[in-house]
């Protein structure tokens, strides 16, 4: 196959748009329309610093070499990148490993923060304590307090998060099918600040997952290749499974969710977003009751480590 725009050989079918594109011009596709997502959903006002959730996987760090492509022109934007550190000794340190040396290679500032220091246990505890639980409804929790946490500690503005297009329709129809309108009006990206919330973007969130692995091969980004041990166990793999399949059978399902979202956003955020949230009786972070979620959890492992 050659590519429709210049006759080259095409590495990549856009099975959505139907087109052919050689490397020069899928890494532009893909570029450009990080670009715009940037440009759309933060304003990089001079002194702004956006902190990165660099897990060291394929999603993240392409995300991080994209933003340093778009701000390193910029001398008054800073990048800080923040992994998070989730105590899976089979899994963790392998991305670490790859995320110091992505931010190293691009000279960006890189700091981990691990839930051993955040709520005091590793996953691999976690799983230990409460075995019949799905380990990323504490490990989900968790993440986000260790990176809104970080990412105020480095001083950013906005976190960015490596998302896909995958993702967002998957986190998306999960949400739908439980009902969960609180949710739903949460999900990123977030185009306000709440009190010692630091908003959300997603700058690969039009960018299907098969993309960002081309991408990352193409460019010769190096990334941390594994999955965790506690993945198979995520009610995200059933949703995934079901958006491959209507993506198979109909290209361009995962944008129209996506697009069908975006559109009844402002109508769930007026209807179901409750007030400004509060600061955590237990942990200072911000709840939306007397104690934020992690720290909801961590009594509840408390109890079972007591038992
Ligand atoms: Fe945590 Fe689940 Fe992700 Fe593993 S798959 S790192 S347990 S959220």
């Amino acid at each position: 196959m050659l590519c429709d725009r210049c006759g080259a050989p095409a590495v990549a079918w856009v099975r959505y748009s139907g087109a052919h594109l050689c490397k020069e011009h899928f890494l532009g596709f893909v570029e450009r329309r990080v670009k715009e997502e940037v440009r759309r959903q933060v304003d990089l006002k001079p002194g702004t610093r956006i902190a990165i959730g660099l897990s060291g996987g394929k999603d993240s760090s392409v995300a991080t070499v994209l933003l340093h492509d778009i701000v390193s022109p910029r001398r008054d934007v800073e990048l800080v990148a923040v992994t998070v550190d989730e105590g899976i000794a089979a899994y963790r340190p392998g991305g670490i490993d790859a995320a110091r040396r992505l931010c190293a290679s691009l000279g960006i500032e890189h700091r981990v923060i691990a839930h051993r220091e955040t709520v005091g246990l590793e996953m691999d505890r976690v799983v230990a304590l409460d075995p019949a639980a799905i380990p990323c409804s504490y490990c989900g929790p968790f993440r986000r307090q260790a990176l809104n946490r970080a990412a105020r500690e480095a001083g950013a503005d906005v976190v960015a998060v490596g998302l896909n297009l995958d993702d967002t329709a998957q986190s998306i129809l999960m949400n739908v099918a439980r009902a969960d309108m609180d949710r739903l009006a949460r999900l990123g990206p977030h185009d306000t600040a709440q009190p010692g919330l630091a908003p959300r973007i997603q700058p690969l969130r039009t960018i299907p997952e098969k993309e960002v692995y081309l991408y990352a091969m193409l460019r010769g980004i190096p990334f941390h290749e594994a999955t965790c041990p506690y993945a198979d166990r995520a009610q995200r793999g059933r949703f995934g499974a079901i958006v491959a399949q209507l993506e198979e059978a109909a290209p361009g399902t995962r944008h129209a969710i996506v697009s069908t979202y975006d559109q009844l956003r402002p109508m769930l955020q007026e209807r179901f977003l409750s007030g400004e949230p509060r600061p955590c009786g237990r942990c200072g972070e911000p709840a939306s009751d007397a104690l934020c979620r992690a720290c909801e959890l961590v009594g509840q492992l408390s109890r079972l480590a007591a038992a």
